[in-house]
């Protein structure tokens, strides 16, 4: 007798092949029979004709890290569909933690939930913590070089000595045996953007001996987008591992159109036998911390430093000088998406300035836009975050239209409710997946449905060496998602984020429904999961 089986459901395995009607049975944790099961009994029977059935959808790149702590139900991933999140990119990562640097660790989170204490010091005590509480999805964890740098040297805006990069590659290591699937880079967020190429290479190697791969925010999406895209095919090549480009795009409109070229790098590097891919998500505008559009060295020392240097005029009369002479030392988001082009998302100590542009901020305070944004950094101690309309339709569909190219949200489990549906977040959050089915695929053919999916389930799963997931087929894990691809739709926007989105029915993780019929049953069958 099965668990459950999905009768007359048209399914896509993952792999790109067309679809087929056919019949699913689970039991336990897999999927153990794809065929005509009308004779076979089973504990729960869905009747999905005219559905589709899909692998569950895999989040290359997710920041739930912090958010998942206090929203267990991973409430606006699990209902599109995503059923495995890789966590712990951009260089962010709750752990590893050296106790004499958790509060710099602390000022460097993207977001501080109750309970996040930074009581663990190894990725894998903290991984067993996370476990521990019950998950709704599978989380797969990288290990952030910018927390690994905060461990072994604070903030310190310099090369690493010796026995400090030693100190590093011994966390890599131990990272990696304790559960962290890679390592990732934020090279535009302080400290990660102190580090020199060199740095990088000496520690993804330690990540490739571990069979990690190297996701990267690299060093600049705007006017230094190929030069960045060439440090991250080189970092693979010469520390000879796999690399992920996180979030393509061509920021700011000066670089419009360099995605090509961007694609064009990536390929090249391919064809040289490299295994370098991208990942982007279906919007024309980002989402970062506010405090990312201060020049690099204002957050020597921490956030606690940051905000003393923002408290004393002088030295906010040198920051605006060198912001606006385009001086920031890195990314220059204030000229790429301009003051008119930065919505404030999240700022819970000044909530009325949430939705708002910085220049309409600028105009109703009576302050220089920058003052405006210096304010906010300060009223809510470097945590405020803002959307960029800074990107280009044509550079989107030309990155989902690639075939090395896969679907990652850069957002995280959020919910309507309480804490975590506060502010106007990005509506990737909520949509991504739902919205590359109904814009990309319906509307616009830009993919076809096979494709659409295999870019959220096959390809991510190739990437990280995912065998027994990411594809339908018997004894593989009954991670699932069914829906309406008639009816599929995101419903999140910029104006009114926190809607989840249309169309997604059902969702499978590890054999156990956790949404029915479009609602969360509460179940939590979803766990971290252990590199191949
Ligand atoms: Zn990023």
């Amino acid at each position: 007798m099965l668990d459950s089986k999905i009768e007359g459901v048209t399914v896509l395995d993952g792999t790109g092949a067309p679809g087929f009607r056919t019949d699913v049975g689970v039991t336990g944790e897999a999927i153990v029979a794809v065929g005509d099961l009308s004779r076979e009994p089973a504990g729960t029977t869905l009747r999905a004709s005219g559905l589709t059935l899909a692998p569950g959808f895999i989040d290359i790149h997710s920041h739930s890290d912090w958010r998942l702590w206090a929203n267990r139900r991973a409430e606006s991933k699990i209902r599109q569909g995503v059923t495995t999140e890789v966590v712990g990119n951009c260089g962010f990562s709750p752990a590893p933690v050296n106790p004499a640097f958790r509060e710099e660790l602390r000022g460097f989170a993207l977001y501080l939930p109750e309970g996040m204490d930074f009581s663990w010091q190894s990725v894998e005590e903290y991984l067993n913590r996370l476990d521990g509480g019950g998950l709704a999805l599978n989380v797969i964890q990288l290990v952030g070089h910018g927390a690994l740098r905060v461990a072994a040297m604070g903030f310190a805006r310099r090369k690493p000595t010796e026995s400090e990069l030693a100190h590093m590659k011994r966390l890599v290591a131990e990272s990696l045996e304790g559960g962290a699937w890679g390592m990732s880079t934020g090279l535009i967020y302080a400290p990660g953007s102190y580090a020199e190429t060199e740095e990088i290479v000496e520690l993804s190697r330690v990540a490739g001996r571990h069979r990690g791969f190297y996701a990267s925010h690299i060093r600049g999406e705007g006017a230094n987008l190929l030069n960045a895209i060439s440090e991250a095919i080189r970092i693979g090549r010469e520390a000879e591992l796999p690399v992920e480009v996180s979030h393509l795009k061509a920021a700011g409109r000066p670089h419009w159109g360099q995605v090509k070229e961007a694609l064009a790098l990536i390929n090249a590097a391919r064809a040289e036998g490299l295994d370098v891919t991208a990942d982007v998500y279906p919007y024309t505008a980002s989402s970062t911390t506010l405090r990312t559009l201060l020049p690099g060295w204002v957050l020597e020392g921490g956030v606690e430093a940051m905000l003393q240097r923002l408290s004393d005029p002088a030295t906010r009369g040198r920051i605006r000088a060198e912001v606006e002479a385009g001086r920031t030392g890195g990314e220059n988001l204030a000229a790429n998406a301009g003051w008119d082009g930065t919505m404030i998302a999240y700022a819970p100590s000044r909530p009325e300035a949430e939705g708002k542009r910085l220049s309409d901020l600028a105009r109703e305070w009576g302050q220089a836009p920058l003052d405006v944004a210096m304010d906010l950094i300060v009223a809510d101690r470097g945590k405020a975050y803002v959307v960029l309309f800074q990107l280009d339709e044509a550079d989107l569909t030309v990155a989902l239209a690639d075939p090395h190219v896969m679907i990652g949200s850069d957002g995280s489990a959020l919910s309507p409710h309480g804490e975590l549906g506060r502010g106007r977040p990005h509506p990737r959050s909520y949509g991504t997946f739902p919205r590359v089915l109904a814009r990309y695929w319906r509307d616009q053919r830009l993919l076809s449905l096979e494709q659409a999916v295999h870019k959220m389930t096959g390809l991510p799963a190739k990437k990280l060496g995912l065998k027994d997931r990411g594809v339908i087929r018997v004894g593989a894990k009954a991670d699932l998602v069914i829906f309406n691809h008639k009816t599929v739709t995101d419903l999140a926007t910029y104006e009114e984020p926190h809607r989840y989105p249309a169309g997604i029915e059902y969702v499978f993780v590890n054999g156990r429904l956790v949404i029915k019929a479009g609602e969360h049953t509460g179940s939590l069958p979803g766990r971290v999961l252990t590199p191949p």
